[in-house]
């Protein structure tokens, strides 16, 4: 099946193809690195990381996530903590990257630092003001966006409405309140550099037009991030970038993934709902992290409840249930295959649809539960690796992961399936209740009804299963 990306620029779905034959360029825009990511931040990552694999698998493929290491959030740590702030930065760049890794994501091609572009940062102002996108004024440089009639296009807003409705106290210098800017100066206890305009540094938007120009060239296949950058941080880039460039188109596809909050709430330090990758990975699989942010669409909003990660755990006891099942009856690991299963690649191509994609595997894996023909079991248990592989899951074996999660969550979430089994007996839904039961059967646990209720043990399936 062909891909089709949904493209915030023009707003619909459309077929993708390299703008060079066999070869894809991507950008993500990549952590402010001045504390810990939370959960929200992991969301980009872990989707573009799903999208670079899918990529991979028919192009050449250069990604760039970058590093932003200059911002008044990390002046205001290093000075706190009376430091450099290469301290900080390196601190929770490293911290940040051994996070993504637990969740599964593979490091970008490329992770360029800003502060290791001042160059092409202060070469790309000069092009901007000898066109006449860009002026200097009181040791700032500001991009004009009266100078770009296109400026909002991205975004979908009207320069002139937002001019007329800018209510912010604008800076004496600019000659239009939206005008951004390119460079600012720095105070002497401030990290600078020194520059044409004087010792300053470099406004955020332009940091990534740089970088894209410096690594991926001056147009690129695609660029993502949340949904909170398209303006003005995409707007300004593009802007940016197209005015330094002759007015060529800069991106091809703008692809932006929705927000997560924290039970219908906004995830925020103030109400306290933060929750850190790092923190979640003492308690929780990393596997299990990552199949629940990919639980939605990555253009949908995804709200993370008490029992998100507890459903994400039981999904992949289900899935490695039905693996270790076929592995036991074989007697041997399956590895993957190497085509990937039609409906998982086909709920990619569309817009990289991962819940789809997700029930294709659960499809697969019940089909696995079902069969006792060898064949068969071999065939679908090299599929499932397959397609949990290229959303990067499914990449322990089946007793790895028994072994590791067999402790208390697991036994709330055998607890939770034996409850939901007893409302769809009670609600007379018997080939649901009946599904959980053998579901439970493939993971090994053996349930029985008594005059008590329900109880559960483990089998000797599972113990074999899981050591
Ligand atoms: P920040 O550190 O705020 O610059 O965010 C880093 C990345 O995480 C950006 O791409 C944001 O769009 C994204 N992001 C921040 N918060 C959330 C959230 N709650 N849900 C999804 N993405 C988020
Ligand atoms: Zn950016």
């Amino acid at each position: 099946m062909n891909l089709q990306l949904f493209d915030t620029g023009s707003g619909q779905k459309r077929p993708f193809e390299p703008l060079v034959p066999g070869r894809v360029t991507m950008y993500v825009c990549g952590p402010t690195v001045y504390n810990y990511a939370h959960i929200g931040n992991a969301r980009p990552p872990v989707v573009f990381d799903v999208l670079a694999r899918l990529l991979r698998t028919r192009y050449d493929v250069t990604y760039v996530r970058n590093i932003t290491d200059v911002d008044d959030k990390i002046n205001r740590a290093a000075k706190e903590q009376c430091c450099d702030i290469s301290v900080i930065s390196s601190r929770y760049r490293d911290a940040y990257n051994e996070d993504m890794a637990a969740l599964g994501v593979l490091p970008p091609d490329i992770e360029p630092h800003a502060t290791d572009h001042i160059g092409p940062m202060c070469d790309m102002i000069s092009d901007l003001i000898e066109n006449g996108h860009a002026y200097a004024a009181e040791g700032h440089v500001l991009f004009d966006v009266a100078s770009f009639d296109d400026y909002g296009a991205l975004s979908g807003r009207d320069l002139r409405q937002m001019i007329a409705g800018a209510r912010v106290e604008v800076a004496p210098y600019k000659k239009n309140p939206q005008d951004f800017v390119l460079w600012k100066p720095a105070a002497d206890d401030e990290p600078g550099w020194e520059s044409p305009w004087g010792r300053g540094r470099p406004g955020w938007h332009l940091e990534c037009s740089a970088m894209i120009r410096k690594h991926l060239g001056e147009q690129i296949d695609i660029h993502g991030g949340g949904q909170d950058l398209v303006f003005p941080h995409h707007e300004n880039e593009r802007a940016q970038s197209m005015c330094a460039h002759g007015g060529r188109t800069f991106v091809n596809f703008w692809l932006h993934n929705g927000f997560l909050s924290m039970n219908a709430t906004k995830m925020s330090k103030s109400l306290g709902n933060v929750l850190l990758v790092r923190d979640l990975v003492q308690s929780t699989p990393g596997e299990a992290i990552r199949l629940a942010l990919l639980s939605a669409h990555y253009r949908q909003p995804l709200d993370w409840t008490d029992d998100t990660l507890v459903e994400a755990s039981r999904k992949l006891d289900r899935l490695y249930g039905a693996l270790g099942k076929a592995d036991q009856a074989l007697g041997e690991a399956v590895d993957a295959a190497d085509q990937i299963p039609g409906p998982v690649l086909d709920a990619l191509c569309d817009d990289l649809n991962t819940p789809k994609a997700l029930a294709a595997l659960f499809e697969i894996a019940r089909e696995l539960n079902r069969t006792d023909d060898a064949d068969k079991q071999r065939v679908l248990a090299a599929d499932l690796r397959a397609g949990g592989n290229l959303i990067g899951l499914l990449a322990q074996s089946s007793s790895e992961w028994f072994a590791a999660n067999q402790a208390g969550d697991d036994a709330k979430a055998i607890e939770a399936l034996i409850a939901e089994r007893a409302a769809a007996k009670a609600a007379k839904d018997f080939a649901t209740a009946d599904r959980i039961r053998d579901d439970l059967a493939a993971n090994g646990i053996r349930i029985s009804d008594g005059p008590d209720g329900t109880t559960w043990q483990r089998t000797a399936v599972a113990k074999g299963a899981a050591s």
